[in-house]
């Protein structure tokens, strides 16, 4: 793939920071459950809060393609840490195209600079793939909003300042999503208890480590008029803008699943050329080279499918199809190499002091997460259907 200036530099920086801080240090972190506060700084220093954030707003002004270039090298080091820059770069998507005027020039140029950080609420306890189904609701009071309701699973949840957030502001409205919202609610970075929200212990996961995942539950919590994204136009719009957001983050869980799948496959070879047994490197028996093939060919034609798709939505394409088939195959990509950089350990796969341990418990949330890959081939092949008609 031909590189631009740009990309190559901020591509080499990232490669190296991976490499010199990242390796050497998750599985700490991994371990302890704990914030990378050393990493997420020197991601700051770097730009990469800022980075398709337009240089007029105090960003880089790169591209989605570039964005996903630099998330799969990030993720070959470890997916928490594209999870921490990633709701906070859809709600900067969002904001950039549907924000008003003045919510651009407000908040940019202090998320260019991660000063103010951002998470990405949907989902609820009884609504994940079926998002018409959420129940929290806006209330129209004087003056602004009152916010009530039960969000769940939402990324940097704790330590966000603000929340791009999807609420019901008409419970009358059919289509239901016709009657839904999204809000930019301001909060307390840190904090777990202030007037109107209250958030829960981080949820426990089996991987994706580091970066929290909370509750976010609130009770007439209090919004002004001007945290509708978009402004008054932006009311019953939230659903659209989401969905919007949504397969542009279809595209980064493709590029995090190209650097898991990469990971997984540096770590595969790189044993298979070390472990003897009956007298030969395993990498010299027919077995193990199968697997490498299968993980190379995969692994090519994810990225492959993944930079596509990228390319697509940077240069303004309608993507929903490029984006979905990338999301499904490298993320099912991802699942494979772990596993089969497992199997190639053999018993040392399932130690901790392996890093395809990790691998294997972090490439599942990527089959689950942005529309589980069900939800995928469902939307993949309604497409198909309506550019095939009878
Ligand atoms: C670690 C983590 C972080 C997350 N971060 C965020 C975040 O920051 N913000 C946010 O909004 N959300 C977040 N999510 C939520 C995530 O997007 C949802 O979990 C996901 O969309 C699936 O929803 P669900 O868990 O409710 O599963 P369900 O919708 O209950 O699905 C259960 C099963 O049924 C299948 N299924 C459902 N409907 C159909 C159908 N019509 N046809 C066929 N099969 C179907 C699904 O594929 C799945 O296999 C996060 C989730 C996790 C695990």
């Amino acid at each position: 793939m031909e590189l631009t200036d740009d990309q190559d530099a901020i591509l080499r920086t990232v490669r190296e920071f991976v490499d010199r801080d990242v390796l050497p240090s998750v599985a700490k972190y991994d371990r302890a459950d704990e914030f990378p506060q050393p990493l997420y700084e020197r991601m700051v220093e770097m730009g990469l809060f800022g980075m398709t954030i337009p240089e007029e707003h105090g960003g880089l002004g790169l591209d989605v393609m570039t964005y996903a270039l630099v998330v799969a090298e990030l993720s070959r080091g470890w997916i928490s840490l594209s999870g921490i820059m990633n709701t906070h770069f859809m709600a900067a998507w969002m904001i950039q195209n549907f924000g008003t005027e003045a919510q651009k020039a407000e908040l940019l140029p202090l998320m260019a600079t991660a000063e103010l950080r951002a998470a990405y609420s949907m989902t609820e306890a009884g609504a994940g793939s079926d998002v018409q189904a959420i129940r929290t609701a806006a209330t129209k009071i004087d003056g602004g909003w009152s916010l009530t309701g039960q969000k769940m699973w939402s990324t940097n949840g704790l330590r966000s300042g603000m929340v791009m957030l999807l609420a019901v502001t008409d419970p009358t409205a059919s289509p239901r999503h016709k009657g839904m919202t999204a809000f930019l609610v301001r909060k307390e970075a840190g904090v777990t208890h202030q007037p109107g929200l209250t958030i829960p212990p981080n949820l426990k996961k089996l991987g994706y480590k580091g970066v929290e995942t909370t509750e976010l539950v609130f009770d007439n919590f209090h919004l002004g008029d001007d945290a509708v994204l978009g402004g008054p136009g932006g009311i019953g719009q939230g659903f659209k803008y989401f969905m919007a957001a949504v397969e542009l983050g279809r595209v980064n869980v493709a590029a995090r699943a190209v650097g898991v799948a990469r990971c997984a496959f540096e770590q595969a070879i790189k044993y298979a050329q070390e472990r003897e047994t009956f007298g030969r490197k395993i990498a010299q028996h027919q077995a193990i080279q199968l697997k490498l093939a299968q993980m190379g060919t995969r692994i090519r034609a994810a990225e492959l499918l993944t930079f596509d798709a990228a390319r697509r939505k940077a240069s303004g394409e309608r993507a929903d199809l490029e984006a979905g088939m990338a999301k499904l195959y490298a993320t099912e990509t991802a699942e494979f190499c772990a596993l089969e950089a497992m199997r190639i350990h053999g018993g040392y796969g399932y130690s901790q002091e392996y890093m395809v341990e990790r691998l294997y418990r972090d490439a599942p949330l990527l089959i689950l997460g942005e529309g589980t890959n069900e939800i995928q081939q469902l939307l993949i092949a309604r497409r198909l259907i309506e550019m095939n008609p009878a």
